[in-house]
């Protein structure tokens, strides 16, 4: 269930498709194995950005990663699944065998459809990715929830671009220090789309002073995930502990006006409050107050092609996929571990009562109460289970 394979000229079963290259991945491959293959073997392919991943959950949530504005959701490069449905079968998947089950596996549920043996993904060739990374401090003597919103608003204005762009950004705004990176492919994206973000940030210096900076370019999607990106989600997460996220797809469409901006970026500090209220005490098996995180890596180069797959297609709209988040331990009590859910839960209230609902299900909330109203799928998921 593990084993990869590069198929240099495949053709989906039952298919006139012209052969591309693409490798087979058994469903327990994890993201990690994936990129050290794709390293050896000379190419690139659309998976995530946090490496302990697998595979199976991955695709059938959708899948973002760090080549996803530039090329789309892991979910849009699947050829062939092969899988075990209800009635005992094996079957063989793609685009003209057993289409419609294919469209839905594409992002529309993990485990509801059948259990996953292996599937076949496009691969790509080698592209090089640029990277900046910022530690950006706001000035403390000044108001610091003035400064967040503002910052989320900076950002908020030029989001579209961006991810319209094939740029990653990835804004992790702590109150006193925002960790702010992007990536590109450099085949695909120009870092002058970054440019007038830069332009404008320069002349806000009094408000927010550049700590630190690096420049980097990676041979590799996989020399990228290797070195720098998984490393810093290792970094972040919490491997062992309970955990509890909650999600939103903010849509360009929200971030269209500078007033709207500013209504995104109220709700999503609004939010991270909301978020911390139980963690301020540093209470036992807490990890202390959590930022949102801002990730710009929604597939606006699929957005076209929304209807082609079962995932979600707040997705495909997306611009941000905002996440509340924590953590806790079994030293943690009953008061806390609920009150924990409960802010989590809460969190998106703010953005929700902005018209904003749609979350990713591969990272979204267990506890979210209109689920059914595209919040997690496509509304023809809905209407077919
Ligand atoms: C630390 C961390 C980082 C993450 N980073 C990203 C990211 O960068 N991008 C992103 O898009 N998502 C990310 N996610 C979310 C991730 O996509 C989901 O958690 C996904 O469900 C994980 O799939 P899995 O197979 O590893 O997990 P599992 O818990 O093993 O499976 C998840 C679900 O998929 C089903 N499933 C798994 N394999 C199969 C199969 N072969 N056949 C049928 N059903 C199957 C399981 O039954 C279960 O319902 C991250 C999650 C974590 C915890």
């Amino acid at each position: 269930m593990k084993d990869i394979s590069y198929v240099p000229e495949f053709v989906p079963q039952g298919s006139s498709a012209a052969p591309a290259p693409a490798l087979t991945l058994g469903a327990g491959a994890q993201l990690y194995e994936i990129y050290a293959y794709a390293e050896v073997t000379n190419i690139s392919v659309v998976i995530g950005a946090c490496t302990t991943v697998g595979a199976g959950g991955f695709l059938q949530g959708g899948g973002h990663g760090v080549l996803t504005p530039a090329y789309g959701l892991g979910a849009d490069h699947v050829l062939e699944i092969e899988l075990v449905t209800a009635d005992g079968s094996v079957r063989t998947i793609n685009a003209v065998q057993d289409p419609d089950l294919f469209w839905a596996v594409r992002g529309g549920g993990a485990g509801s459809w059948g259990i996953i043996t292996s599937m076949t993904i496009q691969a790509y060739p080698v592209t090089s990715i640029g990277a900046f990374s910022f530690v950006i401090e706001p000035n403390p003597s000044q108001n610091l929830t003035t400064l967040g919103i503002d910052f989320i608003a900076l950002l908020g204005k030029y989001q579209n671009t961006l991810v319209n762009s094939g740029i990653v950004s990835l804004l992790i705004p702590f109150e006193a220090q925002y960790i702010l990176k992007f990536y590109w492919p450099t085949t695909t994206s120009q870092i002058s789309s970054l440019d007038p973000f830069f332009s404008e940030l320069l002349t806000l210096s009094y408000n927010y002073s550049i700590a630190s900076n690096t420049t980097s370019t990676f041979p590799s999607v996989s020399a990228a995930q290797i070195e720098s990106i998984g490393p810093f989600f290792d970094s972040l997460n919490f491997y062992g502990a309970s955990n509890q996220l909650s999600s939103r797809l903010v849509p360009q469409a929200s971030l269209t006006t500078s007033t709207s901006v500013q209504e995104v970026a109220e709700a999503i500090w609004a939010g991270t409050q909301i978020l911390n209220a139980p963690l301020q005490s540093g209470a036992p098996g807490t990890f202390g107050v959590a930022p949102p995180f801002l990730l710009g890596n929604m597939p606006a180069a699929t957005r076209q092609k929304a209807n082609e797959t079962g995932a979600n297609p707040g997705l495909y709209e997306a611009a941000w996929h905002v996440l509340f988040g924590t953590a806790w331990t079994v030293g943690a009590n009953e008061t806390t571990r609920n009150a924990i859910v409960e802010a989590v839960h809460t969190a998106t209230n703010p953005l929700t009562a902005l018209g904003i609902r749609s979350s990713y299900q591969n990272e979204g909330d267990a506890f979210e109460i209109n689920w059914q109203q595209c919040d997690f799928f496509s509304l023809n998921i809905i209407y077919h289970s």
